[in-house]
């Protein structure tokens, strides 16, 4: 981190000044109280030193500190918990959405509508009473509109598709100040680029999507001993073609801590894990996985059972490294069994059902084709090399942490109408902290 980043730009007072008189929320400058807390991320890499931190209370002050960053020619970066931030927001105007959180549910019509710094944890919650559910992702305590605009791969994604195309409309505070809905019916365009695109096209100021009557699901981890984990990728990939789109699974082999709250038999050991979704009864999914169990062998240790949705996160793999595969040849297996440091914990996906058949009305995310991915908690060049001809090389926005490959988390169809898009709402980049688009030439 240079010295000139920590310096505070004419510009930056410039625009603090401006937003001091017709802001409703706080500004932080740099060595003010609440700067060093509020500018920081999720990834502990990042030290990002934005040249102003403006909260927003409201739509009205979301838009004033677009304009203030325009007039002052700031980039402006959008943040509700940093949990998807990558680029350091340095010189920048960091917008903070995270005061902006509010849910109403519609249970008639199975709608949800939130502001922009809601939490799906808040989404879980006000949904439930009404037997619903929404295609959350494996932590309550990410951003709703983040995780939906990067793509919002789910537990329930293979039964109802990501969560990107369950968008209904969204209210934008588009680069030149404007608010504007984007739906089917009006900013067609901005409407189907923001569902995939993420932070590129404005700031979404409040969002508004389906949810569904997903109550009871049979959920949680089984462990097996490690020994079993070849033979048992050796039959997943070819036992996921037969299931059904409400059984969600994915296997993770990991080493667990040596710790007390941890299962003697399994404290301590290298396993493979069985992590199981259902969206329906216990009795069909123990009957559906069978055959997965007889090869596993018994389970050591697990918390499989009927639970509430809301429930049911089960924690995710931390992401240094995904990549999407169109099978699960021996190469890769024997890759993924022998691993080392520096990755500990590898996890393999089913993905399909619902998301390999968007139809016609999807958003721009993703690759939707790929039947598995693997994510790695790390980077190994000789694990990399193997899984590398396997691998299609498209990538996931929200579980791409490295932002010089954010064209890969698209189709090359995709991508050209994505920067035409952004060529009609954000000409001059103002959206560039981020994982970044550039404007159509
Ligand atoms: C523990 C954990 C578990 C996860 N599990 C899943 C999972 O199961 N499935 C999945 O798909 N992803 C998952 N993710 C990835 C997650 O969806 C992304 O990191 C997402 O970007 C987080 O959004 P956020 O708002 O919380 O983060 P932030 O860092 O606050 O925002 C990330 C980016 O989203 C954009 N953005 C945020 N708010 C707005 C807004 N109002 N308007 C416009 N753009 C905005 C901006 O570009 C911003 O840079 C997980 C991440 C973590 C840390």
């Amino acid at each position: 981190m240079s010295q000139q980043s920590y310096e505070t730009s004419g510009d930056a007072h410039a625009a603090a000044h401006r937003l001091r008189g017709r802001f409703g929320g706080v500004l932080h400058l740099p060595g003010e109280a609440g700067y060093d807390e509020r500018r920081l991320p999720l990834d502990p890499a990042l030290d990002p030193r934005p040249a102003l931190v403006a909260e927003a209370y409201a739509p009205a002050d979301v838009r004033s500190a677009v304009f203030a960053a325009r007039e002052h020619g700031l980039a402006l970066a959008v943040q509700a918990t940093g949990h998807g931030t990558h680029v350091p927001a340095d010189g920048g105007l960091l917008l903070r959405t995270s005061r902006m959180a509010s849910v109403l549910v519609d249970p008639d019509r199975r709608v949800a509508r939130v502001g922009p710094g809601t939490l799906w944890a808040d989404v879980l919650a006000a949904a439930a009473p009404f037997g619903l559910a929404p295609l959350s992702g494996s932590s309550p305590s990410v951003g709703v509109t983040g995780y939906t605009l990067g793509g919002g791969v789910g537990w329930l994604s293979r039964a109802y598709g990501l969560a990107a195309d369950s968008v209904l409309r969204a209210e934008v505070v588009t680069a030149d100040g404007g608010l504007v809905t984007a739906s089917p019916q009006t900013h067609a365009d901005l409407y189907w680029a923001l569902r995939g695109g993420s932070g590129n096209f404005g700031v979404v100021t409040s969002l508004e999507f389906r949810l569904y009557p997903v109550a009871r699901v049979y959920a949680g981890i089984a462990y097996f001993a490690i020994d079993s984990a070849a033979e048992t990728i050796a039959l997943y990939r070819d036992w996921c073609a037969g299931i059904p789109d409400e059984l969600s699974t994915a296997l993770v082999l990991t080493h667990m801590p040596d710790a007390e709250e941890v299962p003697e038999a399994v404290r301590g050991r290298r396993v493979l894990g069985i992590k199981v979704m259902h969206a329906g009864s216990a009795e069909e999914a123990r009957r559906l996985l069978r055959p997965l169990w007889a090869v596993a062998g018994p389970a050591l240790a697990g918390n499989l059972r009927p639970m509430d949705y809301a429930q049911a996160a089960m924690g995710g793999t931390a992401a240094r490294q995904l990549d999407l595969l169109r099978g699960l040849p021996d190469p890769v297996i024997e890759a993924v069994v022998g691993v080392g440091e520096p990755v500990t914990t590898v996890e393999i996906r089913h993905w399909g059902g619902a998301m390999a058949s968007p139809g016609p009305d999807a958003g721009s995310a993703g690759h939707r084709d790929a039947p598995f991915s693997i994510i790695a908690d790390g980077v190994s060049p000789e694990y990399a090399a193997v899984l590398r001809p396997h691998a299609t090389g498209g990538s996931f926005l929200n579980f791409l942490t490295d932002p010089a490959r954010t064209a890969t988390a698209f189709t090359p169809g995709n991508l050209r109408r994505l920067r035409s898009v952004k060529r009609a709402y954000d000409p001059d980049n103002v959206f560039r902290l981020n994982h970044n688009i550039s404007p159509a030439a």
